[in-house]
């Protein structure tokens, strides 16, 4: 949604825990920078209880609908009991069936030039939790039933999103991962549906298709025989937290939402609740989400113009927070990324 002076209108959710540092942090970076958004400040998550009484308000609901548009800090889902994730609740309400994980070397550490795209399904599968339990005897919870669903439609749209993408950005190889020897239903139709989209690419997209296990042991073996990963919703949530662990970690890890009625960027790690309100939490997750984020709305100059700026705060300044072996603050680190801006 445009607003006056070419000012785009966006979502602005800062979350739980660590959310509200990495994101007020984001947003300063995103000024310094002269980026085109304008925010409307919604809650969610336990933030959504405290504000609103409800974990997914009506109010963030109408404004994501309005801009399409979101930045979001990690919402804290209750282990166990309590209410159903939130993420997986606007996924299915915005249809933002494709979630981009790229993980790109900065920092030079254990690996060094990781550059692998992974592509998750994400409203399909057994991530979405359609779960209950059944009783026996005395006991009301004796035996856990969890539904996962794919839908060839699905599966194919997911694929087509990934071998595009691939086109568009000179990709050249899709991994298509799978557990079909086991699964056979459930991820074999992901892998046929896969295989037969790849058929349009044949000559423009190698492709070639591993089994989730052996894929995770390769990528920690030898992680640059990897282009782009194609995955389920369960093994892309894994697998993404793998692939940002070559990278640095969870600190250094963005990712998109992307469907038919909206999109929405975010880190793609939680609240850490262990650091929250200490003011030591990473903030470049979210700023690269944000990067992603300008590339979405057609600013490309304006990501790489910041992307550069943090390469620059972390290698050259060497400012970098706990989590990457530094000691600057949040705070000091965005400082620091703003004098480079
Ligand atoms: P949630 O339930 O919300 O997913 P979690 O604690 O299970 O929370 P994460 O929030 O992803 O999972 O945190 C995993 C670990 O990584 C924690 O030790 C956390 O402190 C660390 N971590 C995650 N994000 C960051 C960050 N941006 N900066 C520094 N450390 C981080």
């Amino acid at each position: 949604m445009e607003a006056p002076n070419n000012r785009i209108m966006a979502t602005l959710i800062p979350g739980d825990g660590i959310g509200p540092e990495v994101t007020q942090a984001t947003v300063e970076v995103l000024d310094a920078l002269g980026s085109p958004f304008e925010w409307e400040l919604c809650t969610a998550g336990m933030a959504g209880i405290d504000a609103a009484g409800d974990p997914l308000p009506a109010a963030t609901l109408e404004s994501i609908r309005r801009t399409k548009l979101a930045l979001k800090g990690p919402l804290t889902t209750p282990v166990g009991g309590g209410f159903r994730s939130v993420n997986v609740r606007l996924r299915e309400e915005f249809k933002l069936f494709a979630n981009l994980r790229p993980a790109k070397t900065i920092i030079p550490g254990r690996y060094e030039n990781i550059d692998i795209v992974l592509i998750r399904e994400n409203i399909e599968g057994l991530y979405v939790a359609h779960e209950h339990f059944i009783p026996v005897g005395a006991d009301p919870r004796a035996v856990a039933v969890s539904t996962g669903v794919n839908t060839r439609d699905g599966c194919r749209r997911i694929a087509r999103f990934a071998f595009e993408y691939a086109v568009r950005n000179g990709r050249k190889k899709i991994t298509i991962v799978h557990k079909a020897n086991v699964l056979k239903a459930l991820t074999g139709i992901f892998l046929e549906a896969a295989r037969e989209i790849a058929q349009d690419y044949a000559g423009r997209v190698e492709v070639e298709d591993r089994i989730v296990d052996a894929c995770a042991m390769q990528l920690v073996l030898n992680p640059w025989q990897f282009d782009m990963l194609l995955c389920t919703n369960l093994f892309g949530d894994i697998l993404s937290d793998e692939i940002a662990g070559l990278v640095g970690g969870l600190g250094l890890a963005p990712g998109a939402n992307l469907g038919e009625h909206a999109a929405i960027f975010e880190a793609v790690h939680g609240s850490a609740p262990d650091i929250a309100g200490k003011g030591v939490a990473n903030p470049v997750s979210l700023m690269l989400a944000a990067c992603l984020m300008l590339e979405h709305v057609g600013r490309p100059e304006l990501a790489a113009r910041l992307r550069s700026a943090i390469s620059d705060a972390l290698l050259q300044d060497q400012v970098r927070t706990r989590d990457l072996g530094g000691t600057a603050s949040t705070k000091e680190f965005t400082a620091a990324l703003i004098k480079r801006l």
